[in-house]
Parts: C-alpha cells; sequence; structure tokens
C-alpha cells in the first residue's frame, strides 16, 4: 500500500468516531422521534456486541479486505484488473459493485432462515439512533466480513476504491440510522443519491411489510432497481415501531440474551 493509502486507512476509525460524536451531538439536540428508552442500557448492548463480534473476526479472519484488494492489484487477479478499464472508470464500477453485493449480502440476510436469526438482534432495537450501526449478533459481523472478503476477491477492486468505498459506508451507515430529521427538500434530493434516515427507518419497523424494504447500504439505486424502494412505512409514518416479534421487552435484551438469542427455539 503506498504511503497516502496508508494515511488514510490510517484516518478510518478517526473518521468513524466523529461521525458517531457528530451524530449523536445532533440526535441529542433535535431528535427526529424522542427517546423513551434507558441510553446507558442501549449503547451499552451496542458497545458490548461490537467488541466481542470485533475481537471474534480479528480471531478467526486471518487477513482483511484490503490485504486480500492488495495482493489481487498485485496478481492482477478478479474481475476489476481482469477488464483492465480506465483508472477512473475502474473506481467508480467498483465503488457500484462492491455496494451491489452489501445489498445482494443485506438481502441474503433476510432470506436464510439460519442468517435471519442471527441479523434479527441487528432489527431488535426498539430505538433507531446512530448506536443501532454497530448492533450486529458477532457471527453476524463475523459472517458478513467473510462474505465481504470474498466480494474483494473477486471483484479485484483497486485498494483506493475499497477504501474509499469503506469510508463511505461507515459514514452513510451511522448517519442513516442517526434519529435526525434531514429538513425536506434537502433531504428529497439527498435520497436520489444516498441512503437517508427517513429510508432506512423504514427498514427497522415491527411490520415485516416494510422490513423487507430499502436494504441498501449507500446508494438507493438498487432498491429502486430491484424493487424493494419505498418512502413510506405500509401503515404511515405515525403507526412505525420498531423492533421483532418476540423481543419487545426492553428487559429481555440483556447482552448475554442478545447473545443466545439466535440459539432460541422460535428466534
Ligand atoms: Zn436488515
Ligand atoms: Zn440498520
Amino acid at each position: 500500500m503506498n504511503t497516502a493509502l496508508y494515511h488514510g486507512a490510517s484516518l478510518l476509525p478517526w473518521l468513524i468516531i466523529s461521525a458517531f460524536f457528530a451524530a449523536a451531538l445532533w440526535e441529542t439536540i433535535a431528535p427526529e422521534r424522542p427517546f423513551k428508552l434507558s441510553q446507558w442500557r442501549r449503547w451499552s448492548q451496542q458497545a458490548g456486541l461490537f467488541a466481542t463480534g470485533t475481537l471474534l473476526s480479528r480471531l478467526c479472519l486471518p487477513i482483511g479486505s484490503l490485504a486480500v484488494a492488495s495482493w489481487s492489484q498485485h496478481a492482477q487477479w478478479g474481475l476489476w484488473n481482469a477488464l483492465g478499464l480506465p483508472a477512473g472508470l475502474t473506481l467508480v464500477a467498483a465503488l457500484l459493485s462492491l455496494d451491489l453485493g452489501n445489498y445482494l449480502s443485506h438481502r441474503l440476510f433476510h432470506h436464510v432462515p439460519l442468517l435471519w436469526r442471527l441479523h434479527q438482534i441487528h432489527h431488535s432495537d426498539l430505538e433507531v439512533d446512530c448506536g443501532t450501526a454497530i448492533r450486529h449478533h458477532p457471527v453476524e459481523q463475523l459472517i458478513g466480513n467473510l462474505l465481504f472478503i470474498l466480494q474483494v476477491f473477486l471483484l479485484g477492486p483497486p485498494v483506493a476504491a475499497l477504501l474509499l468505498y469503506t469510508m463511505i459506508t461507515a459514514l452513510v451507515e451511522v448517519m442513516h440510522h442517526a434519529n435526525v430529521a434531514i429538513p425536506r427538500r434537502a433531504n428529497a434530493t439527498l435520497r436520489r443519491v444516498l441512503v437517508t434516515p427517513d429510508l432506512h427507518r423504514i427498514h427497522h419497523s415491527l411490520d415485516p411489510a416494510d422490513a423487507d424494504r430499502n436494504f441498501a447500504s449507500i446508494f438507493p439505486w438498487w432498491d429502486r432497481l430491484f424493487g424493494t424502494f419505498t418512502t413510506s412505512p405500509a401503515r404511515g409514518t405515525a403507526a412505525l415501531r420498531f423492533g421483532i416479534d418476540g423481543l419487545q421487552r426492553p428487559d429481555e435484551m440483556s447482552l448475554p440474551a442478545l447473545l443466545l438469542h439466535p440459539l432460541r427455539r422460535n428466534a
């Protein structure tokens, strides 16, 4: 990896932390939906899940996506290396294909019952805010990372494109979970190109008709293309409730209970 890319990679954690602080501040000053639950309890759950998932991925995956992209560039392996398109075009195509891959793997996590058992922990949050972005069962985090590494292996995106994609995903995912309202006209323009909080909030609905919509990470175009896009919940915004069936009581959601939930017979 060259020096500029190395510095870019080292800035990533700071960029994500800054985005969290900015979103948390915005939510505290002007939340779109008033917070009703203990934020300490929710945030400690999200932090616990994230820390366990990061540790599990570090222990189980000997190599990361950046190392795979770096190797594929060197070995001229993968779709985008094989096609040999001009650098600018490859960068854009790589960004789009990585995001399409994430859209498809998100749909897989909803479609395959075994994967849904894990992904429902992300959907179990009874309130949605920027902290929900890191609420994933550790095994989901591990499988998600593995699928992403496989995607990078097959596509062979330039390291710069992968780094850029990772940065944009982290920022957009923090922001599209944020409990904030973007002014109406700006939001209407923004959601033509990015997944905005109002769009992703619908995906967290308790109503399965809504949860099967708006799967995209960065670009909402995939949902438009595959017919899963919506701008309003099936029963209207006022009736929107978050979470999953069978896990609606905050006192049932300790960290150990969330970790063990996928093993429950009726999960
Ligand atoms: Zn989902
Ligand atoms: Zn989400």
